[in-house]
């Protein structure tokens, strides 16, 4: 295991800061590791800053080719120091080490993704409409557009995603697709993880040939040193995943920036299934065992844990849901990521449990470890859930909540009282399905996602993949955090008005010496003009 200095890149350089100084706990045990990590300054903030200004255009005129070839040294050097990694997240995050493993192959296959897309070229988008001197009344002019990059970005760390949503993660990796030099905010929770993390990037930065200021990465607090650097005048956007104060938070002080900028928070999701009676009848024992499992996967702990079960009142559903309590009641308790992220889950509970109208059908035992988290499933009435918005919030754990419809017409003002999600899930019969149109239109205006006859947890990385939804889901329900789509977030359009040939981009001219797919005049085609 390599050593920890505890300092912030600063493009190649480290931070000599003194302080304030942090250090990760092992919340599995509560206890404190060895390794300060030191704050950085605002000088340094100033300085990461100017070197990303410095990399920008540098980053702007890279070829796809050249952005595939960094995010593959990324890549590679992240599989070389696997070992490395898992070892420290598993003690800074509680998370065991398969959960680990998978996720730095996914955080591999995401940069992969991302290379393979901007090697090839098309997602630019690149039009062209030729110019028409003739036209009438007014002459046409020559218009060739395509997307740029941003510019300088700051990346929020998650603590849910050590790899897949931090140093390297999605965001790091279609901001840098996208050309935009990186400035990320490491989460306190897992700094060590971050700083080897981190290191890597720096040398692929290196290897590569590209500025310095292509990527720095700042410890510290995040409602200090990240909004010092949400405010600074360099930064062109910001990609967060966490909690929903902390993406508002970011959110109001992009919009207050003498120069707003956009903010791509990933926030707060209740993930509702709505379960209708031929799907309970035909096969309520699977639903119910599936249910569980994705409700308690990795403890709760994934933003696309389904927190809401809606369905009408049966017989059948009763027996249903006295099922689904039994496993949630049987259902391991798990160490949660952090102490502060424990405390808000017993916090969640005591308040839901207190609300008018919730009852609780089960919770987990505990062996009274720390930071362990109980399995716990409440149920509520139709109309209490829609009187009362905060059975709407989420509780980020294990922890789900039975709404009871007492016919089609409630499920029905249910669904439509929904606040935005990531996901929204239905188990139906074929024939259900059917005469339930309105339903999936419902979920549809809700949620990015709409599951049949599955489970929201388990996110693909994909070209495919919507992981965004209406707010409170994400700040901006028209992208996606997760899948190659996502790249979209850092870029902007840039038209070029009757240039000569030469003086374009590769991707616009008459030629298409790089064989992209454009729409030219209207019509899609990969050829010259
Ligand atoms: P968080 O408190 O939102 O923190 C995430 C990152 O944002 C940290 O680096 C944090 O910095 C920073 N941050 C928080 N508030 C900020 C502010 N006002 N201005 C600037 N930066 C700010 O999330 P967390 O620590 O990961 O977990 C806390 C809660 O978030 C959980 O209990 C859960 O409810 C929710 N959460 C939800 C998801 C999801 O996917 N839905 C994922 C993770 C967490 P500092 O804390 O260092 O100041």
């Amino acid at each position: 295991m390599q050593s920890l200095s505890g300092q912030s890149f600063i493009g190649f350089a480290r931070s000599q800061s003194a302080g304030p100084v942090q250090r990760c706990v092992n919340p599995a045990t509560a206890t404190e590791l060895p390794t300060d990590f030191f704050q950085a300054t605002p000088a340094d903030l100033e300085q990461a800053c100017s070197l990303a200004l410095a990399a920008t255009p540098v980053l702007a005129g890279l070829s796809g080719g050249q952005k595939a070839e960094f995010l593959h040294g990324i890549a590679i050097r992240i599989e070389a120091a696997t070992p490395d990694l898992v070892s420290r997240a598993t003690q800074e995050t509680g998370l065991p080490e398969a959960r680990c493993q998978g996720e730095i192959g996914r955080t591999i296959g995401q940069l992969r993704l991302f290379a393979d897309l901007v090697a090839a070229g098309d997602w630019i988008d690149a039009r062209i409409e030729t110019a028409d001197p003739d036209r009438k009344p007014l002459p046409k002019p020559d218009h060739r557009s395509m997307l740029r990059p941003l510019g300088p970005i700051a990346v929020f760390c998650a603590s849910n995603f050590p790899f897949a949503y931090s140093v390297a993660g999605g965001d790091t990796a279609s901001a840098f697709a996208a050309g935009c030099p990186v400035i990320v905010m490491a989460h306190h929770a897992h700094s060590g993880t971050a700083e080897i993390m981190g290191g890597l990037v720096v040398d692929a930065v290196r290897a590569s040939g590209l500025p310095e200021g292509t990527f720095s990465m700042l410890m510290g607090s995040g409602r200090v040193v990240g909004q010092q650097l949400a405010k600074h005048p360099v930064i062109r956007g910001v990609g967060f995943t966490g909690s929903r104060a902390g993406g508002r938070a970011l959110m109001d002080t992009a919009a207050a920036r003498p120069v707003p900028i956009p903010v791509y928070a990933e926030m707060s999701s209740v993930n509702p299934v709505v379960l209708l009676d031929g799907a309970i009848a035909s096969r309520g024992d699977t639903i119910a065992a599936g249910l569980a499992a994705s409700c308690t996967l990795g403890v709760g702990q994934f933003c696309t844990q389904p927190g809401l079960i809606i369905l009408e009142r049966t017989a059948a559903s009763e027996a249903f849901v006295t099922k689904l309590g039994q496993l949630f009641a049987a259902a391991a308790e798990g160490t949660m990521l952090t102490a502060g992220i424990h405390q808000a889950y017993v916090d969640g509970l005591a308040v839901r449990a207190a609300r008018a109208g919730v009852s609780l059908v089960a919770r987990g035992t505990s062996g009274g470890q720390p930071n362990r988290a109980t399995p716990t499933l409440f149920a509520t009435s139709a109309k209490a859930f829609i009187a009362d918005g905060s059975l709407q919030e989420e509780i980020f754990g294990p922890c789900s909540l039975v709404v009871w419809c007492e016919n089609a017409a409630e499920r029905r003002q249910v669904v439509a009282a929904l606040h935005g999600s990531l996901t929204a899930t239905v188990h139906a019969t074929d024939a259900e399905l059917g005469t339930n149109a309105d339903l999936i239109g419902q979920l549809e205006a809700m949620a990015g996602r709409v599951v049949v006859n599955g489970f929201p947890t388990g996110v693909e990385v994909s070209h495919a993949i919507v992981h965004g939804g209406p707010y409170p889901s994400l700040s901006d329900g028209r992208t996606t955090s997760v899948g190659s789509n996502a790249i979209y977030r850092f870029t902007r359009l840039v038209c070029y008005q009757n240039f000569p040939d030469a003086a374009l981009p590769a991707e616009l001219r008459a030629a298409n010496p790089l064989g992209i797919s454009r729409l030219v005049n209207g019509v899609r085609q990969s050829g010259s003009i």
